[in-house]
């Protein structure tokens, strides 16, 4: 039996591993031209070197035993480090206090480093974009962007944010893509700087109750990284929202200003943007199936957990756990 795994982020692949463990074949197709999903890495060239940037997902912490045990081990395997950076949170009227302290961790050299790795060993198929899904009688067929159609698979998983799931699920089973549809994700624009002087600020990462910025962090205080001096800028939901199809150098411009405002940054060497359309699901607990009634055709993503890299890696495993023996 083969399995087919639309989306290679930590949710596919903890499914496709948690299936490989069974001795079950998986497949896995992803859009992006590398590893990363919502964990991934931008690299620029700039005038202080080739500098890499997490842009999307900042760190994660760790709550359930299960995933404790999992990241013991990629700590062991040296793909993922604390984070011993200092947070604070700036409250509204701009006051500093300390963030909490618990364990934070990231990917190392970049957040990136865990997705390559955790894909490592799997047929995985980078730049491939599934477009549509269609069952026949031996089995179910994905439809690809530009590459001839792939199958058949007996059982196929959809790990993308929730919108784009809704939407692939749609034709072959229209229930679960009404459930998925009922989760709505947040977007988040976001902007990667970089200095020629040090920021002159004490901290090294801060969560913003303000309303343009959100989360701002130093790259370079993060394990293995390029000492040089850069930071990733994080707009707050409401204001992603309401700036979703602002043009992105105004945007640039804006979160940078908001930024220099709070922390007194020089005039950046390099400044680039990123929207996130899909950054994070709403609130809300997810409580439908998560597979068609045969189990032939099913579905995880962060967005069926708490909405963040714990939770991506529990719902891929949560999916394949009440997966009935096979065939
Ligand atoms: C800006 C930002 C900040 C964040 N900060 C944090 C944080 O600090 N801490 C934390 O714990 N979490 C954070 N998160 C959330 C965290 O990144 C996600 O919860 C987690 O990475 C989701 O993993 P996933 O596998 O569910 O989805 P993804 O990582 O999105 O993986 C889905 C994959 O599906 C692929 N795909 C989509 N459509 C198709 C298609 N049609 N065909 C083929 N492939 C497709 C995509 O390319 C992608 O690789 C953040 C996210 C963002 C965007």
């Amino acid at each position: 039996m083969t399995v087919a795994i639309i989306g290679a982020g930590l949710a596919g692949l903890s499914a496709a591993k948690a299936l490989v463990t069974r001795g079950i074949s998986v497949v896995a197709f992803d859009k992006g031209r590398g590893p990363g999903g919502r964990m991934s890495t931008r690299r620029a060239e700039t005038e202080l070197g080739h500098l890499r940037f997490d842009h999307g997902a900042q760190f994660f912490t760790v709550s359930s035993p299960a995933f404790a045990e999992t990241v013991a081990a990629w700590q062991d395997a040296g793909v993922v480090a604390p984070w011993s950076g200092r947070l604070v949170e700036i409250d509204e009227t701009g006051d500093v206090h300390p963030m909490q302290d618990k364990p934070r961790f990231v990917g190392v050299p970049s957040m990136n480093t865990l997705i390559r790795s955790e894909a490592q060993g799997l047929e995985v198929h980078w730049g491939h974009q599934v477009v549509g899904l269609e069952e026949r009688h031996d089995g179910v067929y994905l439809t690809l962007a530009q590459a001839p159609c792939s199958g058949p698979f007996e059982r196929v998983i959809v790990a993308t944010p929730a919108e784009q799931a809704a939407n692939l699920l749609a034709s072959v089973a229209p229930g679960l893509s009404e459930s998925v549809r009922s989760v709505q994700s947040e977007p988040c624009w976001t902007a990667m700087c970089s200095f020629a002087q040090a920021v002159p600020v004490v901290w090294d990462g801060a969560r913003i109750s303000g309303d343009v910025l959100g989360w701002v962090s130093r790259e370079s205080s993060k394990p293995g990284r390029h000492e040089a001096e850069a930071w990733v800028l994080q707009a707050t939901a409401d204001w992603s929202q309401r700036h979703v199809d602002a043009d992105p150098e105004a945007v640039g411009a804006t979160l940078f200003a908001d930024f220099q405002l709070r922390s007194g940054a020089p005039t950046p060497e390099f400044l680039s943007v990123h929207r996130w359309l899909y950054a994070r699901p709403k609130p809300a607990v997810f409580s439908g199936s998560l597979w068609r009634d045969d189990f032939r055709i099913g579905a995880c993503g962060d967005w069926s957990a708490d909405g963040r890299v714990e939770g991506a890696w529990k719902s891929g495993r949560a999916l394949i756990d009440v997966l009935p023996a096979c065939p």
